[in-house]
């Protein structure tokens, strides 16, 4: 593996050698982070000057993410605090009988027991219920896009929305199941295209076309609410 990497005015731009086009392309992450992608056989002088002609576009695109984050959310294990479920608000209820988090009556119930463990609780609740809500809707997709996942899962992944990796495990975000449907549909189909095709090349925007017409909207809607969304914060 190269470990390449280059840097613009101090920032760290690793570079990911990948696919066969001669074309690099420059991404913003969800946490802010630069990659550069490219295919192997790309000098690092090109990329270099690559990189550079992107001065401008990456300064803007950083305070445009800037503008949007603000403080991370944060939320506090009380009556009332408001979490979201695939797109509709619950409020918290601490409970003296309940056992385990559930959704009850559009209440988010959490025992008054696990109150003080953190996020974790709910953190658990949105991952088991993601991965029963993505079961069915994985078969139907998997389907359309004629691929054959090994295995689905939900967990923390830091800065990125879901992975798919060469075995066939696809996985999804837990933070992913605080947006809308559609918008968890995007990451899925999104995941599930990469089992055809791994990177980020025109035969896999075409694939996502097919599969999902619309995408374009998911996309940018994804990039917007996600960077707002909660990350398990507490206070
Ligand atoms: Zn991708």
């Amino acid at each position: 593996m190269n470990a390449l990497v280059l840097h613009l005015d101090g920032i760290r731009v690793p570079v990911e050698r990948a696919g066969s086009s001669r074309k690099a392309r420059l991404t913003i992450e969800a946490d802010g982070s630069l990659c550069l992608r490219a295919a192997s056989d790309v000098a690092p002088d090109e990329l270099e000057q690559f990189l550079i002609s992107k001065r401008a576009w990456v300064y803007r695109k950083l305070s445009e993410k800037e503008a949007l984050q603000h403080e991370p959310v944060t939320k506090e294990m009380v009556d009332g605090e408001g979490f979201s479920y695939l797109g509709r608000s619950h409020r918290l209820q601490l409970s003296d009988d309940a056992t385990d988090v559930r959704l009850e009556r559009g209440r988010l119930v959490l025992p008054r027991v696990k109150a003080d463990a953190g996020a974790e609780p709910i953190i658990e609740w949105y991952r088991r219920r993601g991965e029963a809500w993505l079961k069915p809707r994985t078969r139907s997709w998997a389907e359309r896009l004629r691929v054959e996942p090994e295995a689905i899962s939900v967990a923390d992944l830091g800065h990125k929305w879901g992975s798919a990796s060469a075995q066939g495990r696809v996985r999804l975000h837990w933070a992913t199941f605080q947006l809308t449907p559609a918008l968890v549909d995007y990451v899925l189909v999104h995941e599930l295209a990469h089992l055809r095709e791994p990177h980020h090349g025109p035969a896999f925007w075409q694939l996502l076309t097919r599969a999902m017409p619309d995408y374009e909207g998911n996309k940018d809607e994804l990039a917007q609410r996600g960077a707002r969304l909660w990350f398990g914060e507490t206070r």
